[in-house]
């Protein structure tokens, strides 16, 4: 599909039916999830039920069994040849995944180089973006997670509540249309979370489309325009944070939000 032909109301994410099993164990048993354009889907559920997985079929860190995913009209991970499907090359794949951000609750950032030379490496290294460029798109970017004052720090040097902000920065660079953020707190210290939620809370503003797994009930009620609560590899319970949290119907997410209390 083109964006010409695509209708504007068209959602960004489009999963449909999405399966995945590891050696005969079905983590994802046909997941169906619609995100619009601009939409904070937060994923709650408890541990092994699946999230991590889900994230990572989106953006073809795993690959699917069964269903589809869309991004932005594109197939993920296959191209359509008459209703035959066929595997991308890697590279392909890659390409896809250009315009996914993703923050794991690891910031993962390289130790030997710096706040600004982390978020300017994508840029520069993927898209051939000029140096002198990417190192005035990085410090913005900096200021704009607030450590515009730490360009020169290095990920040993900054708290854990800092790397993620860069972490997030580095992710922004490469100007996703999408941001995929994997329990980006659940590593840090408590004091440290409410500074990681704020940049996100900005971004969630600023209307990027994020698909969020955190355990963060306060983030998820005031940020998510939908809720999805997932156990066993299927989707509960689904809606707005008002219905989903304030008013849960199913057993299992009512057992789950106690537990969380
Ligand atoms: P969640 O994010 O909800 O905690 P996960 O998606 O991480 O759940 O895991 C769901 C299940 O899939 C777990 O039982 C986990 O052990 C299994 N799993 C995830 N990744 C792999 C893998 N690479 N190989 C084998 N099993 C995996």
């Amino acid at each position: 599909m083109t964006t010409a032909t695509r209708p504007a109301e068209a959602p960004l994410v489009h999963a449909v039916n999405v399966m995945k099993s590891f050696h005969g164990n079905e983590v994802l048993k046909g997941i169906d999830l619609d995100v619009r354009r601009g939409e904070v889907v937060v994923l709650l559920g408890p541990s092994g039920s699946g999230k991590t997985t889900f994230l990572r079929c989106i953006n073809q860190l795993e690959t699917i069994d069964g269903g589809r995913i869309w991004v932005d009209g594109d197939l993920m991970g296959y191209a359509d040849k008459g209703g035959q499907l066929y595997r991308l090359t890697d590279k392909q794949i890659a390409a896809q995944r250009r315009d996914i951000g993703m923050c794991f609750q690891r910031f993962n950032l390289f130790p030997h180089k710096t706040a600004l030379e982390n978020v300017m490496e994508a840029p520069v290294q993927v898209k051939g973006v000029k140096k002198k460029d990417a190192r005035k798109r990085g410090i913005e970017l900096l200021e704009r997670v607030g450590l515009g004052d730490k360009p020169a720090a290095y990920p040993a040097q900054l708290s854990g509540g800092q790397q993620q902000r860069v972490a997030i920065a580095r992710a922004l660079a490469m100007d996703p249309k999408l941001m995929l953020f994997d329990e980006p707190t659940s590593a840090l210290d408590p004091e440290l979370v409410g500074e990681v939620l704020a940049v996100m809370r900005e971004l969630a503003a600023s209307g990027m489309t994020m698909i969020v797994v955190t355990h963060e009930m306060g983030f998820a009620r005031d940020v998510a325009d939908e809720v999805v609560f997932m156990d066993g590899g299927v989707v509960v319970e689904q809606g707005p944070p008002s219905e989903v949290i304030g008013n849960p119907r199913h057993p299992r997410t009512k057992d789950f939000l106690r537990r969380m209390r």
